[in-house]
């Protein structure tokens, strides 16, 4: 199908030319987490302005396309939100991959929207939703 296709070079493309990848030193700063099924590791670094907003969010880590991918989007999604609406994009979003809202509903978030059939293929779910789990450390990590 015409769709798939496009979804996997957008994949591609995210894993080719990561978005905001650079070293993060996690013992000193931000969220690591691991998934073991597939050997991925994501980390993410978040600095907020004066207003508490999302001034630059960086990830780093390896493992599979799907992991290293979403958490590319994640960075493009996130840069610029407040600290509320970066709490409430995340929960919508893992009610998405959760399935507990319609897929297509990604489409909003602009490339993640390439993930949307994942949401059947609980495997392969664990290796995108890694990097929003990062992110909920973070964001709880830091609202406390
Ligand atoms: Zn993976």
């Amino acid at each position: 199908m015409q769709f798939d296709d496009l979804y996997r070079e957008m994949i591609q493309d995210h894993y080719r030319q990561p978005r905001n990848k650079e070293p993060i030193d996690t013992k000193s700063q931000g969220a690591a987490l691991d998934n073991p099924s597939c050997g991925d590791r994501v980390a993410l670094k978040i600095e907020w302005d004066d207003h508490d907003r999302i001034k630059s969010i960086v990830f780093d880590g390896e493992g599979c396309s799907i992991s290293m991918a979403s958490a590319s989007m994640l960075t493009e999604i996130m840069s610029g939100k407040s600290r509320a609406e970066a709490v409430e994009t995340a929960a919508k979003i893992h009610r998405i991959f959760r399935g507990e809202e319609p897929a297509e509903e990604l489409e909003a978030y602009g490339d993640i929207i390439s993930l949307q059939g994942l949401v059947q293929y609980p495997v392969r779910l664990k290796c995108a939703t890694l990097a929003w789990q990062t992110l909920d450390l973070l964001l709880g990590a830091e609202a406390s």
